[in-house]
């Protein structure tokens, strides 16, 4: 393990832990798989512990002997075992970055050899074809051919004011077209005037930093920032909160970027959003990558209260508090069981609020609960928000 993958700023925060625990008590993974290891103070205290051992100067003041490879693997399967959903930073007292602490680590890990070999997979299937299904990527906007009156273009235009960055999960995942299917039509019947760039996107990167390889995600960058540049596009909307979050944290800002419900809330502003009657009770849980990590708590929100005729009950824990689903930091992958567990947890919650719909605004979310719900016969519906902003504007009668 090597020093050299963590900041100096990191290096320096990991050393104000207190030791309180809060980040423990939050923690979806430690207490959905009833393990004190995959908690954060535990965590932070294992790679301090590392890095006393491994540094020169202070491994003869600890006289720590450096971990070996079995050692680093067992942490290694604790590291891996957490979503990235943020809670932990959020409660932290001592206002340490813990997830970009826990991104580090694991490219740590990686440059260690000791990283769970499922990671390959992901690198694997980036490197062969560009999306993390290993799915040919020509074929990322195939959901078109889907839709009843898509236009000769299939909106795939040569130039464009918006291009509308669909993501692996919404490109590929037959649970999740629909979400695409539905803004097309909606940006269509708004008429914006956008693109989206089909073999030309490639995945955003976000799983590489989950994997652990964070310094992969250059050629990805680079070439995506190409793509959007030769539409001549000014503007790029995500539905998916973690490609939006790659290109807030990772990309340079050559362009203007937003999450689909900011742009919607300005559709609606604008009045070119119309909306019919919906008579449904819905919940709605933030997505831990726009909710605590872009700090989008409130268009979602405006966009569900103004549909006629919709009623919104918040979860018990919501906004930065919302609890985590169970389908981020590639946890899926790793550890299938937790994920489900996590998102049974997920699920009750919901099932609290008497709700009889929870609508969220991430595609991966919806993905995790809805299988959940459906492996267990739960009577419940997940719609991603676009999903219902298109059911109301269907309840008007547009022509999208
Ligand atoms: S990011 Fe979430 S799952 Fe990971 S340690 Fe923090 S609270 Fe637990
Ligand atoms: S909440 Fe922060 S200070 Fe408290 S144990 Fe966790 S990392 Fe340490």
């Amino acid at each position: 393990m090597s020093i050299r993958d963590y900041s100096i700023k990191e290096l320096i925060q990991a050393q104000a832990c207190t030791g309180c625990s809060l980040c423990s008590d939050v923690c979806p993974a430690a207490s959905a798989g009833r393990d004190g290891r995959l908690s954060g103070v535990y965590r932070l205290d294992e790679l301090q512990r590392i890095n006393r051992s491994r540094a020169g100067l202070l491994r003869r003041i600890f006289r720590h002997r450096a971990p070996g490879l079995e050692e680093l693997k067992t942490f290694s399967d604790t590291v891996y075992r957490c979503t990235l959903c943020g809670r932990c930073q959020e409660v932290c007292p001592a206002g340490i970055s813990l997830k970009d602490i826990w991104v580090s680590l694991r490219q740590d890990l990686v440059h260690s050899e000791a990283y769970p070999k499922k990671v390959d997979r992901i690198r694997e299937n980036l490197q062969e074809s560009y999306n993390v299904f290993a799915e040919d990527n020509e074929e990322r906007a195939d959901w078109v051919e889907d839709m009843p009156d898509a236009p000769e273009h299939g909106y795939i235009k040569d130039r464009a004011e918006i291009v509308y960055f669909t993501g692996c999960v919404s490109a590929y995942f037959p649970m999740a077209q629909n979400i695409p299917i539905a803004l097309a039509e909606i940006l269509e019947s708004a008429g914006v005037d956008f693109t989206l760039l089909g073999g030309e996107e490639w995945c955003c990167g976000f799983p590489l930093l989950g994997a652990g390889l964070r310094d992969r995600a250059r050629e990805y960058i680079d070439h995506n920032l190409e793509a959007v540049r030769r539409k001549g596009a000014s503007r790029v909307v995500f539905a998916c909160p973690s490609c939006y979050q790659m290109w807030r944290e990772h990309y340079p800002r050559d362009f203007s970027i937003c999450h689909v419900t900011e742009f919607l809330k300005e559709l609606l502003a604008e009045g070119r959003l119309p909306l019919g009657e919906v008579a449904m009770t819905v919940t709605y849980h933030d997505p831990c990558d726009l909710g605590r990590a872009a700090r989008v708590f409130e268009p979602p929100r405006e966009i569900i209260r103004s549909i006629p005729g919709v009623k919104l009950v918040e979860l018990s824990a919501n906004r930065e508090n919302c609890s985590c689903c169970g389908g981020g930091g590639n946890l899926e992958m790793l550890d299938a069981d937790l994920a489900g567990e996590i998102a049974g947890r997920k699920v009750d919650e919901v099932l609290k609020t008497g709700a009889e719909t929870v609508v969220t605004a991430c595609q991966q979310c919806v993905r995790t609960m809805n299988t959940y719900v459906r492996r267990n016969k739960i009577p419940l519906k997940v719609l991603d928000i676009v999903q219902l902003v298109r059911m109301a504007g269907k309840g008007r009668g547009h022509s999208g």
